[in-house]
């Protein structure tokens, strides 16, 4: 029988291709040790769950943690501690993840979806500390979003809230993977703007000089990253897809600051390493699309990777 440390919080980061645990004590800012696994290809549920097992029981050493707080890549039903599915992994459909954790490492564990946990994370440790209320942006390879108002999760009623990827900002758009067309996702989002600019390379073949160089003239080979090189680099064609982007999303930001008029709008995930122009045109779509009255703050995130682990840590010790 392992010995119970009520200070030790465990937190853990059940990402689509790597798994996170930390371990730190309540009340500090520093982890006592963190172990990372990249998933294998095709990795199953149960996969993901003997890996961070694994991870979890390496970092506990014997011992049994106070709390458990855990973000998991996909939609979670917080309340009962489960997973609804995995857009990635097979098997996670219904999971009962908090009940299992309880089960397998001794203490009671919080679930819930890493755009949620990851806003929590930078309102309590990050870039939204001090803050009343805020929207956290995760813009990568898709565009999930997590708020936090008056200090809490909200979580909404079907517990959908923060979905601002898949707000229409351009109506007969392109069509976006839940089927809807001209979403925030559909044309900001890393995998997006990869897209447009190698459809324009495809479709105009005297522009995008410098992309096409950058690629060795492998169209299929431009991604996000060197969409945002060449645009830094003078390449309109590289610069306008990525411009189409940041307008899309400055947009859903602007109405969202209409609706909800947070405090602060938190942006985090690859694409916000584009440069200070994409920066300056997200701010100004926002700016454009929010009433003169509705003051909008956009910062980047702090936490980076950690902002999941991070924020499982508050939401351990917020419930606990
Ligand atoms: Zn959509």
């Amino acid at each position: 029988m392992s010995i119970r440390d009520a200070d030790l919080v465990l937190a853990l980061d059940f990402g689509g291709t790597k798994h996170t645990a930390g371990l730190t004590r309540r009340g500090e800012r520093a982890w006592l040790a963190t172990a990372r696994e990249f998933a294998p290809g095709h990795a199953t549920a149960a996969d993901d769950l003997e890996i961070m097992l694994r991870l979890a029981r390496g970092l506990l050493e014997g011992r049994r943690p106070g709390v458990t707080g855990v973000s998991f890549g996909g939609p979670v039903d917080f309340y009962s501690g489960t997973v609804r599915l995995s857009h990635h992994v097979p098997g996670w459909e219904n999971h009962a993840l908090a009940l299992r954790l309880e089960t397998e490492l001794g203490a009671p564990a919080w679930v819930d979806n890493d755009a949620n946990v990851a806003a929590l994370g930078e309102f309590q440790f990050g870039a939204g500390q001090g803050c009343e209320s805020l929207l956290y942006m995760t813009v990568s390879t898709g565009v999930g979003g997590g708020w936090v108002l008056k200090g809490h999760i909200w979580r909404g009623h079907d517990r959908m809230a923060g979905e601002i990827g898949h707000m229409v900002v351009e109506p007969g758009g392109p069509e976006c993977v839940c089927g809807k067309r001209g979403c925030v996702e559909r044309i900001a989002s890393g995998t997006n703007i990869a897209l447009q600019a190698r459809e324009w390379l495809a479709a105009q073949p005297q522009r995008g000089g410098k992309l096409r160089e950058m690629v060795k003239q492998d169209i299929s080979a431009v991604d996000a990253r060197t969409v945002a090189q060449a645009a830094a680099q003078g390449d309109d064609l590289a610069w306008e897809a990525l411009a189409r982007g940041a307008r899309a999303l400055g947009t859903g930001i602007g109405n969202a600051a209409n609706l909800v008029n947070p405090q602060r709008f938190v942006l985090g995930g690859g694409v916000t390493k584009s440069g200070e122009r994409w920066w300056q045109a997200v701010r100004a779509a926002a700016r454009a699309t929010a009433l003169p009255e509705v003051q909008v703050e956009i910062v980047p995130a702090a936490l980076g990777d950690e902002a999941p682990l991070w924020g499982a840590v508050a939401l351990a010790i917020n419930q606990a």
